[in-house]
């Protein structure tokens, strides 16, 4: 029984998509949830930024990681750039290794316009001798050291892995009505970290890693460009809201080169065996996703075995739990040709189109899941339905599908609601749209969303427009609360 029970757990864990089941951290009563968060964005319009909208806030990084001891040694440079149409008295940082007890010691915080700064909990108030006017640049410097914690997670150590996600300070987006959008995190009765709070507006990366000592066998998987450089590794992406790194001595990598793509599995070693089916179904899935969705605008995208129980997206780079990759048994209906593609969808839905993740979470998860949906309908159509079967019906899936991860309660029925309630909902509004509208929809909303943090008005606008005759509302209506 009791086998069966953690039989049980297991797939439910392994079916929770992105980092949606995290064990939670070790923590400081401070980032417990006591409040919901700052005012958020609920309306529609993002202000339109007054400045060209190639140019974007740059994140620079010097990096000496000592990977035996867990720590690094950080300076870090924000050029931040004022895309609002408001002046900024302060600026905010948020800085998630805080939620960590002694993982993030720093040293220094300073910058030509910073007057003195004040920290609570994961966030640091920054005033300014002046105020940031729209268009304008202020530039921040930071000096810190990390001591990662041990951990299974997309930030911690474990013996056969270091991984590095939410690590730096950065400057949160800016709601239409002046407030950052910054939330707590939540940890639910099971202590499970419920959804992502974490809200990014895309920036530029750069970084520079350096290693303490010398390990021939360790292997950085990233979603940024690697080139070498005289004592260690400079790592570059742009456009992106996040960078991350998953670091193992203990990996091995194989790679693909798919019409121009750079597609990269990192498996550990034991698990070689299956790296080339990875490739094979993130080959799918990026064809697919590009046609329907749009281009996938980075040159490479990495596939990395995790050493933990759940998955996560990050841009260019997907975890996926390493639990996941042992069970491949070489057929399509299994975990991995489920959430690779799932995974993958949010290079779309979280990369290019942004959302707030801790309100409007259904904008990224309930699209993820039903991308899933349509990659087994093109891909393994005589296994659509056991999908449904097996992914959505066997499990929970009803409840609100616009449910924060406030609303929720517990990481189970954020599942329930957000994720496959949510994927009945888009394949409910497929149907009463039609084939060819939902699919043209899709593809402009991408489009039109590009780069920015899209809300329900924009998805009821896309979706909408592409079949002004189709009632849409009634289908929202069914599913959501507001
Ligand atoms: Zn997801």
């Amino acid at each position: 029984m009791k086998r069966f029970l953690l039989a049980c757990i297991l797939v439910t864990l392994l079916l929770s998509a992105c980092n949606k089941a995290e064990p939670a951290p070790e923590i400081t009563p401070v980032i417990l949830p006591t409040e919901t968060s700052q005012p958020s964005p609920t309306s529609t319009q993002t202000p339109e930024p007054t400045i060209a909208s190639e140019e974007f806030t740059h994140y620079q990084f010097e990096m000496t990681l000592d990977y035996s001891r867990h720590t690094a040694k950080v300076v870090q440079t924000i050029d931040y750039i004022n895309k609002s149409s408001f002046s900024l008295p302060s600026l905010l940082l948020v800085v998630p290794p805080r939620a960590y007890t002694n993982a993030y010691l720093q040293s220094e915080l300073s910058g030509d316009m910073v007057s003195s700064f004040s920290e609570d909990g994961i966030r640091t108030t920054v005033q300014l001798t002046q105020p940031l006017q729209p268009g304008q640049h202020a530039n921040l410097r930071l000096a810190y050291d990390l001591s990662i914690p041990q951990r299974e997670g997309s930030f911690g150590w474990t013996q056969r892995q270091l991984n590095l996600s939410n690590w730096y300070p950065f400057i949160p987006p800016l709601s239409e009505d002046q407030t950052w959008i910054s939330h707590e995190p939540l940890i639910d009765t099971a202590n499970m970290v419920v959804g992502e709070y974490i809200v990014n507006e895309i920036a530029d990366f750069q970084l520079t890693l350096r290693l303490a000592e010398n390990l021939p066998n360790l292997l950085v998987a990233s979603g940024a460009s690697a080139n070498a450089i005289a004592d260690g590794m400079t790592y570059s992406l742009e456009k992106a809201r996040g960078l991350s790194f998953s670091i193992s001595n203990q990996f091995y990598q194989e790679q693909l080169d798919h019409n121009g793509l750079l597609i990269q599995a990192y498996v550990f070693q034991y698990q070689k065996d299956q790296a080339p089916a990875m490739l094979q179904i993130a080959s799918q899935a990026m064809d697919l996703f590009t046609e329907i969705f749009g281009p996938y605008t980075h040159k490479q995208i990495s596939l990395v075995s995790a050493d933990f129980l759940h998955n996560m997206e990050m841009d260019g780079m997907v975890l996926l739990s390493s639990k996941i990759i042992d069970f491949y048994d070489n057929t399509a209906e299994n975990n991995l040709t489920i959430l690779v593609p799932h995974e993958l969808a949010h290079q779309w839905f979280f990369s290019q189109v942004g959302n707030d993740q801790a309100m409007e979470p259904w904008l990224d998860e309930a699209l993820a899941t039903y991308s899933e949906s349509l990659f087994y309908e093109r891909y393994h159509p005589e296994l659509a339905q056991w999908w449904w079967n097996n992914r959505v019906y066997v499990h929970p899936h009803t409840g609100d599908v616009d449910n924060s991860i406030y609303d929720s309660g517990t990481y189970e029925n954020y599942r329930a609601s957000v994720y496959l309630h949510g994927a009945i909902f888009l394949h409910d509004l497929h149907i009463t749209m039609g084939d060819q509208a939902f699919m043209s929809a899709l593809k402009s909303y991408t489009a039109q969303n590009y780069l920015k943090i899209a809300t329900k008005a924009d998805f009821l606008a896309a979706f909408q427009a592409a079949n002004p005759n189709a009632n849409i509302q009634a289908v929202f209506a069914r599913y959501f609360k507001d």
